[in-house]
C-alpha cells in the first residue's frame, strides 16, 4: 500500500540529515496520497538515517493510524490540520534548521536580501505565533501565517514548508535556511535594505515563467 510514496518520503526525510537541516530525531516530512487522501509521515523518535520506507506511518487525516509498525510524529496533528486545510498541498516539511531557527526566535521574519530569496519566495518569509507541541495549534498557525507561500517560521520553534509534494516542501525547506543564513551573516555587519517590492515581485515573476527547464516555483 503506498509503496511509492512510503519511498518518496522517507528518501525526503533522509535528505533533511545530509542536507543538515535536521539533528537527532527533530524534524519530519510528510506527503499525501491525491487518491485515497492518506498521509505517509515520519515515525515518531527513530533515528533518520536508520528510516526505510516500511517504516512510515500511515494515517489518515483524522490521525487514525492505517499502517506502519511505529507511533506517527508528534507533529502529526499539525500536518494533518494543514493537510485538510489546504487541498492543494501534498507536502509538508518541518526542521529546526538553525540560521532560519534564528529568525524564529526573535520574532522576526526573514527579509528579501537576495535574488535568490525573491525567486524563490516573492516576499519575507512570515513569522507565525507561539503554539503548544503536540496537538494541531501549530497547524493552525502554519495555515494562518503562510498566505500564499511555501515556508512560515514558527515562533519560538523552527521551520514549516508546504508543497504540491514533499519533494517541493523539501526544497522550499533547503531554501528557507539558504537565505535565512545569508541574511543572518550579512545584518552582522550591519543595516542591509530589503530588496524593493517591485523588484521582488519582476525576480518571482521572472521566475516563475522563464527559469529552468519546466518552470516551478518553490512549493509551485
Ligand atoms: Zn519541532
Amino acid at each position: 500500500m503506498l509503496d511509492e510514496l512510503k519511498q518518496e518520503v522517507c528518501q525526503a526525510n533522509r535528505d533533511l540529515l545530509a542536507a543538515g537541516l535536521v539533528v537527532g530525531t527533530s524534524g519530519n516530512v510528510s506527503g499525501r496520497d491525491p487518491e485515497s487522501d492518506l498521509v505517509v509521515i515520519k515515525p515518531s523518535g527513530v533515528a533518520f538515517d536508520l528510516l526505510r520506507p516500511e517504516d512510515m506511518s500511515v494515517v489518515d487525516l483524522h490521525g487514525n493510524i492505517v499502517g506502519g509498525p511505529h507511533k506517527p510524529s508528534v507533529d502529526t496533528a499539525s500536518h494533518l490540520y494543514v493537510y485538510r486545510e489546504r487541498p492543494d498541498i501534498r507536502g509538508v516539511v518541518h526542521t529546526h534548521s538553525p540560521y532560519a531557527t534564528t529568525f524564529a526566535l526573535r520574532g522576526e521574519p526573514v527579509p528579501v536580501l537576495t535574488t535568490t530569496h525573491a525567486c524563490l519566495f516573492g516576499g519575507p518569509i512570515p513569522i507565525s505565533g507561539y503554539a503548544v507541541i503536540g496537538g494541531e495549534e501549530i497547524g493552525r498557525q502554519i495555515v494562518e501565517h503562510v498566505g500564499d507561500g511555501t515556508s512560515v517560521l514558527l515562533r519560538s520553534h523552527g521551520v514549516f514548508t508546504i508543497g504540491t509534494d514533499a519533494r517541493r516542501a523539501l526544497r522550499a525547506a533547503e531554501y528557507t535556511e539558504e537565505c535565512a543564513q545569508a541574511a543572518h551573516l550579512a545584518m552582522l555587519r550591519g543595516y542591509v535594505e530589503a530588496l524593493p517590492a517591485d523588484v521582488v515581485s519582476a525576480a518571482r515573476e521572472w521566475y516563475l515563467t522563464d527559469y529552468g527547464q519546466r518552470p516551478v516555483g518553490a512549493g509551485a
